[in-house]
């Protein structure tokens, strides 16, 4: 049966760089998703930037910019971030949106209409000079504990005590400076004390499997006994200058997060039915069979599994099926950490080379389906994805490919399907996916790693390279490899939900269709081709490990000094990418490694054709004959200094290896060499020449 399901991460604010801590629950999430997909079911993915706040005004302020276009900026970096490691949102969207504004109006006057939403007069700093009340974190001063300056008005960061900003003694504003002075003001509440929330919540949150046991216990603890009432009223306005959505009917006061922020999930995902023509009521209405999944840190369990189910059932909305609470990340065991570079975001990650599909892997290996924590340790992520992902994984493919392609054509040969490997993945496979279902990555990992050396031992015993010194056992070969090969393909059905590149790398190489779940039931027919193997995964080396600490302990020098909490990320952010830039740099400086040079792949090309483009001034269309690596086709800018006719017939030197690019005229699938005077001293466009007897698809190096 195919299921309707609607998952959810947790909106990031639209203020700060998303870093590997946030990377574990996008990981998470999209590794379910990616395998609910394959699986055949509607599986929608959402997500958005949560846009409004006093944080995001005030950057907006001192920047200059509106703060529209602050959360612009922000969801563009968002967003190549989140794609850079594969994370695959159906829809990433903003809380800043017609959408969210509608559903936030419509359940609060819903929630109004059950008596649910009372006002109140609260008592809160308000810093007269910038004329706005301040929220905590804008209030400094004096530890009312220890004394310590220039404490934060909820904790103080040298002796760890917690109080309320009024406690703080010589407290000033951290905008203006000012002596803050303590002012009434009408704020708007969610009575989540009100008896029916409370009786609702005692037999949602109880409910088998709605949450995990742990986060069913903490729930139970914020809930107390049937006679106690623990739950308080939640503040959900603020007073204008704010930027956010107005309270209709309340001139002045805003919604604040806890009625837009997760109401953001409703609105990414209108917004996503606009688009691909689906019923948001079938996924939203109170009796409706879709099912409905937050992925959440548990830092937000309170307000997830409390404040908006109680929301939306007074409303009139279908509840969560389930909460998914997870842990915080900390590298080599302890909390993330600016000095010692630890504090990555995914920016500084993704600068410095790395490929993300090794800490998907990492993340997936040791994600459980509880709360605890999971630890990124630098050492045993270096042996773990080394000794795993290419010594197991990538090895059963690169170990055979070679042997197809040169001895047979890349045709493929009967698969036996009684070895002991395939039989042991066939009875493992739905045990695999129970694993994913329950999010118990790191036992699916287990079970399919211990598969990886079924299938080594059997490459090993049959030593395809030894078969192939002797002549008369070829059809030994082709068996050998085959069943070698479609062991492979086994395995990335496995771990195409952790690794979407890896996997589609794999099947451009098996020459298959995208792989689904149950795929995995089937073998590749007898003479079926394959792909020219191309290398899949580099191993990871500790030099890059340490470079990107560097980079990102680098970025904390070049930050100016702490400015508050959420303000303060972006600087950070734009320091650590700006940092990991010039590492490179300085890394690549006037020396490159040997293995950089081999890297690009230059050939000795014959010019075949030479034609002009029409439509372009400076291009000319190429075809080069690089001999058994066949033609290509390259659009070369250098019509000034040469005639289309007189370059037929010649040789010149092309990189052969760069990724093909579309343009106007046709892909271009190659770059040619030429010198240039870049000073422009010497005008000119000089075409590279190989000395005689050098033949087409010769390697330059
Ligand atoms: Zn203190």
């Amino acid at each position: 049966m195919t299921r309707k399901i609607l998952v959810t991460s947790a909106l990031p604010y639209a203020n700060g760089a998303i870093h590997l801590g946030h990377l574990v629950e996008y990981i998470q999430t999209d590794i379910w998703v990616r395998f609910q997909k394959m699986r055949g079911h509607q599986c929608w993915y959402v997500c958005a930037d949560d846009t409004h706040g006093t944080p995001i005004m005030l950057r907006a302020e001192k920047e200059g910019i509106t703060p529209e276009a602050l959360i612009g900026r922000v969801h563009d970096e968002h967003r190549r971030d989140f794609a850079g490691f594969h994370v695959g949102f159906d829809n990433y969207y903003t809380t800043h949106s017609p959408e969210t504004q509608a559903c936030a109006n419509e359940i609060y006057a819903r929630l109004q209409a059950a008596g649910l939403i009372e006002t109140r007069i609260i008592e809160q700093y308000y810093d007269p000079l910038k004329q706005m009340f301040l929220p905590d974190r804008f209030i400094k001063g004096e530890c009312p504990k220890c004394g310590a300056h220039d404490q934060y008005g909820d904790n103080c960061e040298s002796c760890g005590a917690a109080y309320t900003a009024n406690e703080l003694k010589n407290p000033y504003s951290a905008v203006s400076g000012a002596r803050p002075e303590l002012r009434q003001s009408e704020h708007f509440f969610f009575r989540l004390s009100d008896p029916r929330c409370q009786s609702f919540l005692r037999r949602w949150t109880q409910a088998e499997g709605r949450l995990q046991h742990e986060a069913a216990n903490k729930l139970q603890e914020w809930l107390g006994n049937a006679d106690e009432n623990l739950l308080t009223d939640w503040d959900i306005s603020r007073d204008a200058p704010y930027f956010g959505f107005e309270i209709p009917g309340a001139p002045g006061k805003y919604f604040y997060v806890w009625l837009d922020a997760p109401i953001g999930y409703m609105g990414a995902f209108r917004n996503l039915c606009a688009k691909e023509g689906l019923d948001f009521d079938e996924y939203w209405q109170p009796q409706s069979g879709a099912e409905l999944y937050h992925f959440i840190g548990k830092d937000i369990l309170y307000f997830h599994a409390l404040f908006w189910p109680a929301e939306l059932e007074h409303a009139g909305y279908r509840t969560p099926t389930k909460v998914f609470a997870h842990g915080f990340l900390t590298v080599d065991g302890a909390k993330m950490s600016k000095s010692r570079g630890t504090f990555i975001t995914a920016a500084s990650y993704l600068a410095q080379g790395l490929d993300p599909e090794w800490l998907r892997y990492y993340y997936a290996a040791k994600l459980a389906g509880s709360m605890e924590d999971i630890d990124l340790n630098l050492d045993d992520f270096i042996a773990r994805v080394n000794s795993d992902l290419v010594g197991k994984f990538v090895n059963i493919a690169s170990r055979s490919a070679g042997f197809i392609a040169r001895n047979f054509a890349g045709r493929l040969c009967t698969c036996d399907e009684s070895l002991p490997a395939i039989q042991a993945i066939r009875d493992r496979r739905a045990a695999i996916a129970d694993h994913y279902e329950a999010r118990e990555f790191s036992k699916a990992i287990r079970e399919i790693m211990a598969l990886t050396d079924l299938a080594n031992q059997y490459v090993d015993s049959v030593k395809p390279w030894e078969l192939a010194r002797h002549p008369g056992r070829e059809s030994e070969l082709q068996a050998a490899c085959s069943n070698a090969l479609n062991l492979f393909r086994l395995f990335v059905i496995l771990l195409k939900p952790v690794l979407p590149a890896l996997g589609a790398k794999a099947e451009a190489f098996l020459n298959v269709a995208p792989l689904v779940w149950d795929d995995g039931a089937t073998v590749l027919a007898a003479g079926h081709a394959i792909n020219v193997y191309h290398h899949m995964l580099t191993r990871v080396d500790k030099k890059q490990v340490d470079a990107l600490l560097a980079a990102n302990r680098e970025s904390l020098e070049a930050t100016p000094q702490a400015a508050p909490q959420k303000h303060a990320e972006h600087q950070e952010k734009a320091a650590a990418i700006a940092s990991a830039q010039a590492a490179v740099a300085t890394a690549a400086g006037p020396h490159i490694s040997i293995e950089d040079f081999m890297r690009v792949d230059l050939r000795i090309a014959r010019i075949s054709e030479a034609t002009r483009v029409e439509g372009a001034d400076k291009l000319v269309r190429l075809l080069l004959d690089i001999g058994s690596l066949g033609t290509r086709q390259v659009f070369a800018g250098i019509k000034a200094a040469y005639d289309p006719a007189a370059l037929v017939g010649r040789l010149t030197v092309m990189v052969a290896n760069l990724a093909p690019r579309k343009m106007k005229f046709g892909m271009s699938e190659g770059m040619i060499l030429a010198a240039a005077d870049s000073d422009g001293q010497t005008p000119g466009i000089f075409l590279l020449s190989p000395d005689a007897g050098a033949q087409p698809g010769m390697r330059v190096k």
